[in-house]
This record gives structure tokens, sequence and C-alpha cells, in this order.
């Protein structure tokens, strides 16, 4: 009945947003972080240095190597993955598992190293994997942004072609053609029930 569907809550979801380099991922993310308040995201412990603007418990947790080290050992984190190469990134457990338990849906934008993680530790998890428009606007988003040097762009083009084959590991597509329109389908995907692309 009506009644019962207004008290039962909605299910809580893990939502992990993937997809290749440059793409937009962290774009859709903060939209939704500013857009849409009752999403929690999820921040990420990382052994990068912070950039300017970025900030600590907000952007991410920077910790040191033997910080990252001792919260995998003592199984602090969901998932975790060396990213381009360089720098760790990991998903703190007590979080998401608090948030979840709370009936809350939790957002996590990762790597796809750390996509195919979450798919394993929490098999109920939500893929989605970002699309770009096409090859040609990827490429153009990469240079464009001017973050990496030109051989750093080759090293993470060739790894963004392995990467867009591994779109069938997901449940769902989005095509990152507008970063508002893509944010409000990731964020209708959290409400509706699971259905496969
Ligand atoms: P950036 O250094 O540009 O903030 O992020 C680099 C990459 O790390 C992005 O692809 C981002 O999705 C990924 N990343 C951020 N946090 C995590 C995490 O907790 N786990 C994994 N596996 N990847 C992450």
């Amino acid at each position: 009945s009506e009644r019962l569907a207004a008290r039962t809550p909605s299910p809580a979801r893990l939502i992990v947003l993937a997809g290749p380099t440059a793409v937009g991922k962290g774009t859709v993310a903060n939209h939704i972080r500013e857009n849409y308040p009752d999403v929690l995201l999820s921040v990420s412990a990382t052994t990068r240095a912070p950039r300017p603007g970025e900030i600590e418990g907000v952007s991410y947790y920077f910790v040191d190597d033997a910080e990252f080290d001792r919260m995998i050992a003592d199984g602090e984190l969901l998932e975790w993955a060396t990213v381009h190469n360089a720098s760790r990134y990991g998903t703190p457990r007590g979080p998401v598992e608090a948030a979840l338990a709370a009936g809350n849906s939790v957002l996590l934008e990762i790597d796809i190293q750390g996509a195919r993680s979450v798919r394993r530790a929490m098999p109920e998890a939500r893929l989605v994997f970002l699309q770009p428009p096409s090859w040609e606007e990827l490429v153009r988003r990469l240079i464009g942004r001017g973050t990496e040097d030109a051989s750093e762009q080759a090293r993470r083009l060739e790894t963004a072609k392995v990467e867009l084959a591994s779109v069938d590991e997901f449940d769902y597509q989005v095509v990152n053609h507008d970063v508002g329109e893509a944010a409000q389908e990731v964020v209708d995907l959290m409400k509706t029930r699971k259905a496969k692309r």
C-alpha cells in the first residue's frame, strides 16, 4: 500500500563512480557534493600531496606512507589502489559502514581497480562507469586541463584505452556530456531499483 511504501525507508546503497582518466569523475562528484547535500561522499585517504585549494578531511585525508601502511595492516580500508603508478588511494571502511548501517546511501569516486575491489568486498554495490562523449573528447579534456606533461598524458591515454574496455564489468553507464546532467543521472541511480543496463 502507499502508506506502507511511504514508511519503508529506501534501502541504503553504495554507489561506485569510476571511469577513465580525465572523464570528469572528480567534477561530477564535486557537483554532487555541492548540489545534493543528502548524498554522502566518502572521503578517501591518499599519500599524494595536497594541491592548492584542497582541504584536509574534505578533499582527502592526506597521510604519509607509514600511516597508509598502518591503515592497510589494521584493516581500515575497504579498498585501496596505486593509481597512475604514483600515489596510493583508499576508502576508509568505518564511515561507509556507519552510513549504510544508518540507512544512508554513500557515493565512492574511485578508480577502476578500486571499483573491482568493492565489487568483491560488497557485491550489492552499484557500479557506475562514467563514459566520455567520445575518445576525441577524452583526449581533448586530458590535454586541455594541462596538469600532466606530454609523456604522462600519453601513458594515461594508454591506460584509458584498457580501462574503457572494462565497461562490461559495470552495472550502469553514464555519459558525461554535461556535468549537471551526469550528476543527476548518478543520483537517480541511488534511488531506483537495481536493473542492469
Ligand atoms: P586525484 O589525485 O586526481 O585526486 O585522483 C586520482 C585518481 O585516484 C582518480 O582516478 C580517483 O578516482 C582515484 N581515487 C581517489 N580516491 C580513491 C580511493 O579511495 N580509491 C581508489 N581506488 N581510487 C581513488
